[in-house]
């Protein structure tokens, strides 16, 4: 490979070549497990040109076994990467920051993304390692407990939430490349802040990690006629305890002062709950709000309208911001005009 030079790989971005914002479709994907395997082949199978790296020479035997241009060594990826692709980083929180200090010496003006599952620390180690990097972060809302990447499918995103990082200041051709690429993949985007992803991740994907591994060991407490008997609910409400340990120690520690907050609001409930049940016998004020909660959920869609948002007007990221505020999406993007469906 002949390797380029940093001056020569990004002079391409210093005049946008896509000011209408129909993005390039060049992605080089950063770590092949479940969620970067699945990225890899929902983006290949949507027309991208895309190229891998991860970490070890298995996983990218095992990519190059099913057809992709994949290599074990990150910097050679990046050093072959084009001024207007993107980088989608696709490795846990803590080696966000050992690949960010590979991208400082070999792509630092890239057009950047994630995946990882919580925001504010990714954009905070983006901001300190790589400031010149085009950055807008990212959150695919789909997994399984299953991980690495002979878990992924190409079929994983679709129908998912995809948040795309929509504070002030993002850079707006790289947000619609991002879009683009998560509407290419199946799901529809979520505007949203750094900030208020992370607040609202650990009431509904943090919490319910910490809740699950809780109700396991109770359950496990309860001996073997427990188990024998556990059944929908129990493993319904455990399922994503059979995660990486690791995986969710990353995300929901890297999430601790939102974590915190909901794991409190957890613990009233449940005080409250215990409180009554012990003084009256009674859980009908928990189980009822719970229920109430739970079909506004399901509800959540069934008042949509759609409406457009130009990318070219002033004060779009607010208006995107509201978007997702609001419960509303990104459901199709063509040139500057994202069409919302507003809940
Ligand atoms: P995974 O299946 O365990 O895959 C992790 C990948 O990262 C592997 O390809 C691994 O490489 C690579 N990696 C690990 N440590 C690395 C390092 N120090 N340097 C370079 N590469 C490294 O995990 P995943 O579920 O795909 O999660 C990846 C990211 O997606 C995480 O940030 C997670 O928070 C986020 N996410 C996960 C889910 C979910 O449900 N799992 C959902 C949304 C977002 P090798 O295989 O080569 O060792």
């Amino acid at each position: 490979m002949t390797k380029r030079t940093d001056m020569e790989t990004y002079r391409a971005s210093d005049t946008p070549k896509n000011p209408d914002m129909s993005p390039c479709r060049d992605l080089s994907v950063i770590g092949l497990g479940l969620i970067g395997g699945s990225l890899l082949r929902a983006a290949d199978a949507a027309g991208w040109k895309v190229r891998g790296a991860t970490r070890s020479q298995a996983t990218a035997a095992a990519a190059r076994d099913a057809g992709f241009d994949v290599t074990s060594s990150i910097e050679d990826l990046l050093v072959g990467t084009a001024g207007d692709a993107l980088v989608a980083l696709a490795v846990p929180l803590p080696a966000v920051v050992d690949v960010l200090a590979m991208l400082a010496r070999h792509a630092p003006r890239c057009r950047l993304t994630d995946v990882v599952s919580v925001k504010q620390p990714v954009a905070a180690a983006v901001a300190r390692r790589t400031p010149q990097a085009r950055y807008v972060g990212g959150h695919p809302m789909a997994g399984t407990s299953a991980s690495g990447w002979s878990a992924g499918s190409a079929t994983l995103f679709n129908g998912a939430s995809w948040v795309v990082g929509s504070d002030e200041g993002a850079d707006l051709e790289v947000w619609a490349q991002v879009a683009r690429l998560a509407l290419d993949c199946g799901a529809h985007v979520v505007p949203a802040g750094a900030a208020e992803h992370d607040a609202a991740v650990a009431r509904v994907s943090h919490l319910p990690h910490v809740l699950a591994a809780v109700l396991a060991s109770v359950g496990a407490d309860g001996g073997p006629l427990a188990m024998a008997l556990g059944a929908g609910s129990f493993t319904d409400g455990t399922r994503v305890a059979a995660s990486a340990p690791e995986l969710v120690r990353a995300m929901c520690e890297g999430n601790r002062d939102a974590l915190l907050d909901a794991v409190d609001d957890a613990l009233g409930r449940l005080g409250a709950a215990r409180g009554s049940l012990a003084s009256t016998g009674a859980l009908a004020a928990t189980l009822e709000t719970g229920h109430r909660a739970r079909q506004a959920f399901d509800a959540r869609h069934d008042r949509d309208d759609t409406a457009d948002v130009d990318l070219a007007t002033p004060g779009v990221l607010h208006q995107l911001r509201k978007v997702g505020q609001s419960g509303g999406r990104v459901v199709a993007l063509e040139g500057t005009r994202c069409r919302v469906v507003r809940a």
